[in-house]
């Protein structure tokens, strides 16, 4: 199994790192032990100072598939769900200023927690599907799948150039404006629309 992230999927947010906004999806990887699941406690790491929360829509592949075309993309998905991909932005600029990989930054052990919970996708608007994290009980981030550069269809045709999808992928589609920093004792939670999808701590 592996976990796609893409970057700079929504503008506002590309903006607020003054990153450009791109012209074709930015995308790296995390590994399978990046994901944290069943609320489990986040242990902040010592080799950082700074992790960022940024709370994204996720999407599980239930299909395998290369070279998928656009149109097609619908077929290999039926779910989705929300997560966070976790950023050490300290390590994160190190590595952008130094033209280096982001993988220190980016595919740490928990990087990714992730709810539970997968919503059908036929039940919901997948062009006007709104997010948001609480950090403490106050709303962090609030997002909509409306807002993305591209949308999930032209991830899975696009990422699907350069290697198959398998069952159990899961992919990471950006984050909005409004990422910010946790702290030890922090307690996060995630909503898809009203739908709570995921809460746990930071310790
Ligand atoms: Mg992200």
């Amino acid at each position: 199994m592996k976990i796609i992230c893409i970057g700079r999927n929504y503008a506002n947010h590309a903006k607020e790192l003054n990153n450009p906004v791109p012209q074709e999806p930015i995308f790296f990887l995390k590994p399978d032990v990046a994901l944290l699941k069943n609320g489990g406690d986040f242990y902040y790491p010592s080799f950082t100072k700074e992790i960022h929360y940024e709370c994204e829509l996720v999407i599980r592949i239930d299909k395998i598939g290369k070279h998928i075309k656009e149109a097609f993309a619908p077929k290999y998905y039926s779910s989705i769900s929300l997560g966070i991909d976790f950023t050490a932005r300290d390590l994160q600029e190190e590595c952008k200023q130094k033209g280096m990989p982001w993988e220190k930054a980016k595919a740490f052990e928990h990087s990714a927690p992730m709810s539970d919970l997968f919503l059908p996708v036929a039940d919901l608007d997948l062009n006007n599907l709104s997010f948001s994290l609480q950090k403490n009980g106050e709303v962090v981030q609030r997002g909509n799948s409306s807002d993305m550069i591209f949308h999930i269809d032209q991830i899975i045709a696009y990422v699907s150039q350069f290697f198959t999808l398998k069952t159990g992928d899961l992919i990471f589609t950006g984050t909005p404006e409004g990422v910010g920093p946790i702290q030890i004792g922090d307690q996060l939670e995630g909503f898809i629309g009203e739908q709570k999808m995921f809460s746990f701590q930071i310790k």
